[in-house]
């Protein structure tokens, strides 16, 4: 019984405190190795300030320009692609709650935004049935752990979504939008706030830029969006 618990110990703080989780080399608290850290694909250095998709100089790219989305900004370092896509996916589907911290933390340390600057911190909410078949939500977690970094105020219960929206990926631009048109619900007004909304992946940029919307229609003055990863071009 002892010897039991004794190697419990050891194997919950060899996995989950101590092993990367993508080469499995222990003695790394933070969940990645400083080598695998290291090999996470990047976008690119320069790319639009409100959409960041890649743009040579780093002006406002054309979409942005025609129609540009519900939020101020979208703070993302990295490429949704390998092995990031991977451990998002182990996550996410796998319901390796251990790993939200490791991952918040990828996000968090990213952009150095003056934490005074944000006044709520919102996850991008799930449908209820989508949330009860998954068990958690990610970006929940995920927002979390930002919150904690950046000593912001976490609103978990601000926002809920409607319904479940139909699978963006299956739609054409149009429908993509139509899709997610009002899509969200804010509980309470927001005169004069500015609101970090967070997600692990942006796709198509609909689902944010729906949040940030609805946020703006309650009196937020500024939405930002916080995305662990991106889709190298947003398919809006
Ligand atoms: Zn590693
Ligand atoms: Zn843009």
């Amino acid at each position: 019984m002892l010897s039991n618990l004794f190697s419990q110990l050891v194997d919950n703080s060899l996995f989950f405190a101590q092993s990367c989780l993508l080469c499995g080399v222990p003695g790394t608290p933070p969940g990645l190795c400083p080598d695998c850290q290291a090999s996470l694909p990047r976008l690119p250095a320069e790319r639009c300030p409100r959409c960041a998709e890649p743009v040579t100089g780093g002006t406002l790219c054309g979409a942005c320009q025609h129609h540009p989305p519900a939020f101020d900004a979208l703070h993302v370092s990295y490429r949704f692609d390998y092995p990031l896509d991977g451990l998002i996916h182990a996550f996410k589907y796998g319901k390796r709650l251990e790993m939200a911290g490791a991952l918040g933390r990828l996000l968090a340390r990213e952009e150095p935004v003056s934490p005074a600057a944000i006044d709520l911190i919102v996850p991008v909410p799930l449908a209820k049935e989508r949330l009860a078949a998954r068990g958690f939500n990610q970006s929940h977690e995920l927002a979390r752990t930002l919150a904690a970094t950046m000593q912001a105020r976490f609103a978990a219960d601000l926002c809920w979504r409607k319904y479940n929206t139909r699978a963006q990926a299956t739609l054409d631009r149009a429908e993509r939008h139509r899709n997610m048109n009002d899509a969200f619900g804010v509980k309470r007004s927001l005169d004069g706030l500015c609101i970090a909304i967070v997600d692990d992946v942006a796709t198509s940029g609909a689902t944010l830029s729906s949040l940030a919307s609805a946020l703006k229609k309650q009196g937020a003055r500024r939405v930002e969006a916080w995305v662990l990863a991106r889709a190298i071009s947003l398919k809006t």
